[in-house]
């Protein structure tokens, strides 16, 4: 510093001597010749001495000159990088200048990657002659330099600038082959910082070799700082320019505000594109108005109050408000406004998020009317099950009722019923004319009908009541077929039409189940089928059925009767349906048979049918599953013949007998003591 200044400092003294002398013989000549000389001699000494200083200081002008011209550089790359716009551009600037200055051929710069964790060439370069160069410059793009390797990793890692002289006969510089084949010789590197860790690295190189100079390298260093700093703005430029495409597309609305609560309140300086979507206002409508201006008068003011004093607080706010937009219709934000602080921590802004809820909000609104009328119309409904669960608990009371008044009375009309068929038949006992005979005959006629009508309600109300239960006994099928038969063929032998009694011969002559209600079954059916059935024929078919890994009785009674009116087949099955009327009335019956059988085929798990065409006949099926069971399973004749020989042993002459008969129906006692006395 002090040999810098004192070069021109002497100069300037010197000089001023100099002009000093000139002026003096200018102003007051010599008037001798000997005055004039020593004039002269003074201004030649000065001169000389002139000429002694510049070559004495010679070096120090040059290494002065050399400094301020670095001091040049150092600002005119500082000034280039500043006004770059990108970390590109600010790096080519400097390779350029740098270049220049040095006329050293061939500058590169390297970046460190966060995501290789190596230094990876930028492919920013200046290279004096692209064609000497390419090989050196396309080895160097493809190397990647680890921190503390090779010439560029070393200077990363120490964050120090390095001179070599010769890279020919460098030990740390790893990209020797292509640089000599190039003719590189001289080279120095120097880091780029962004704050205090370097992020990049600078190296040039020269075809001659150069002494280290350590004035360049410490420009170099803070070129580097510089540079950095540039980068740092670039990267902040980078950031910033994403952040404003973010939050101008982005789907919610965004606006920015000055903090000012008082009147007339925050002012917008910032809208984006959403904002505009949402409110139909444009950007240059809003900024410079407050917020306030969307507001109306269904707008909940406690919100708005809970929005000011959380700014007020220098807290956030997140809430739903209603806003209106350009033609005045209202719409529901959810909002999110934040404080934004200076480095002091003074609020100076405030930005708020927006998203249009409206439709959602419909919706709820929508959903919450739903849910009322749905909790309304589930109260009906729970009134009405309540009654229905009432009305059903009573239908099932009075159904009950019903049916045990059925089964008491069908029961209590059979003792009477008993009495008046007991007395006929003592009466046709009796002497009587041609006519009684008729009129006692039909008096028993239709008390057998009477009878079997009230057999019918009884098992009906039975069924109806669940108290029917079925036995479980070994019997004799194959008997029980014929036997049906045999009691049925007189009926039909009257009217002229034939009974047949068939079964396979697969069919087991066991089986285990209820005899007495399957005989009634088969009966009821082979007697309808005779009852409705003039010429002809009625069949009986018994058949053993696999299906469903299930084997089963199926049993056909197929007549050439009327028939049955194709409308009417399902519902002869219900109770009291009779297919037509006035044949009925004809044939007699009650409509209940079909019924009882129906619920019959049901208790032993068995299906019924029928299928008919009208005036060809009808064959009516069932099948129940099938309980094969043994012979030893019946009762054996051996206790069959025990249980005869006990009631033998048991019998006494009639004369000595002593009998006591007990009923409480007194036509009853009177018909058993007449029958007793016939005895
Ligand atoms: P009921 O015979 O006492 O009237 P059912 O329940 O046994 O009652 O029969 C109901 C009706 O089904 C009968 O009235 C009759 O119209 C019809 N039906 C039953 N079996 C036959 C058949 N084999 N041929 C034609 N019609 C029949």
């Amino acid at each position: 510093m002090q040999i810098k200044y004192a070069a021109p400092i002497f100069y300037a003294v010197l000089g001023l001597m100099a002009l000093t002398t000139i002026a003096h013989i200018v102003m007051d000549p010599p008037e001798t010749w000997l005055d004039l000389m020593e004039a002269l001699i003074f201004i030649g000494a000065a001169i000389m001495l002139l000429a002694m200083a510049m070559f004495v200081f010679r070096p120090h002008i040059k290494v002065a000159n050399e400094s301020l011209s670095m001091m040049r550089l150092l600002k005119s790359v500082a000034t280039a990088a500043n006004e770059s716009t990108s970390i590109h551009e600010g790096i080519q600037t400097a390779l350029d200048q740098i270049c220049d200055y040095t006329g050293w051929q061939v500058g590169h710069a390297f970046i460190y990657s966060e995501e290789k964790q190596a230094l990876i060439s930028t492919g920013v370069w200046h290279v004096k002659d692209a064609q000497i160069f390419h090989s050196f410059k396309e080895h160097s793009e493809s190397v990647t330099l680890k921190a503390g390797n090779s010439f560029v990793g070393e200077v990363y890692a120490d964050s120090t600038p390095m001179w070599i002289l010769d890279v020919a006969h460098s030990s740390v510089y790893t990209r020797k082959e292509t640089a000599c084949a190039v003719g590189l010789k001289a080279a120095f590197a120097f880091p780029i910082f962004v704050g205090r860790k370097a992020v990049a690295v600078m190296e040039f190189y020269s075809t001659d070799s150069h002494i280290p100079d350590e004035t360049l390298l410490g420009v170099m260093a803070n070129i580097g700082k510089q540079l950095g700093q540039t980068i740092e703005r670039a990267q902040f430029q980078e950031r910033a320019k994403l952040l404003e495409t973010v939050i101008r597309s982005a789907n919610d609305g965004i606006v920015i505000t000055k903090a000012n609560l008082d009147d007339p309140g925050p002012e917008i300086i910032y809208v984006n594109e959403a904002f505009s979507r949402i409110t139909g206002y444009t950007s240059d409508e809003v900024i410079g108005k407050s917020p306030r201006f969307l507001q109306g008068e269904q707008t909940n003011v406690s919100t708005l109050a809970s929005i000011r004093q959380a700014l007020r607080e220098g807290s956030a706010f997140r809430g739903e408000l209603l806003n209106y937009d350009k033609d005045g219709s209202p719409y529901w934000l959810d909002i999110g406004i934040v404080p934004v602080k200076d480095a002091a921590g003074r609020v100076t802004h405030f930005a708020a998020i927006e998203r249009d809820i409206t439709e959602r909000k419909s919706s709820e609104a929508e959903l919450q009317k739903t849910m009322k009328q749905l909790k309304r119309a589930n109260l009906k409904a729970e009134a009405a099950a309540l009654d229905l669960q009432e009305s059903l608990a009573k239908a099932e009371a009075a159904n009950k009722a019903k049916s045990d008044f059925l089964a008491n009375m069908s029961h209590e009309l059979r003792t009477p019923m008993n009495g008046v068929l007991g007395m006929a038949h003592l009466l046709a006992d009796t002497t009587l004319n041609a006519e009684q005979k008729e009129f006692v005959s039909t008096i028993n006629g239709s008390g057998e009908n009477l009878l079997m009508l009230l057999n019918d309600i009884l098992d009906f109300s039975k069924i109806e009541a669940g108290a029917l239960l079925l036995e479980n006994t070994a019997f004799d099928f194959i008997d029980l077929l014929q036997k049906a038969g045999n009691l049925m063929r007189q009926q039909a032998e009257k009217k002229g039409v034939d009974l047949m009694v068939e079964y396979d011969a697969g069919v087991p002559s066991y089986l285990w189940g209820d005899s007495g209600r399957l005989c009634q079954i088969i009966m009821n059916l082979i007697g309808n089928a005779i009852k409705f059935t003039q010429h002809g024929h009625v069949r009986v078919k018994a058949s053993l059925q696999e299906r469903e890994s299930q084997s089963r009785i199926y049993i056909s009674v197929e007549d050439t009767g009327m028939g049955i009116a194709p409308e009417m087949l399902s519902e002869i099955f219900e109770k009291f349906t009779q297919a037509d009327v006035s044949v009925t009335r004809k044939y007699g019956g009650t409509g209940l048979g079909l019924a009882i059988t129906k619920q019959l085929v049901h208790l032993m798990e068995g299906e019924i049918g029928v299928e008919s065409a009208q005036g060809k006949g009808s064959t009516f099926w069932f099948f129940i599953p099938c309980h094969p069971a043994l012979a030893s399973n019946l009762c054996s004749p051996l206790e069959e013949r025990y249980m005869r020989c006990q009631a033998v042993e048991n019998r006494m002459p009639i004369g000595q007998a002593q009998v006591l008969l007990v009923d409480d129906y007194h036509v009853n006692q009177v018909f058993a003591e007449k029958l007793l006395r016939k005895f």
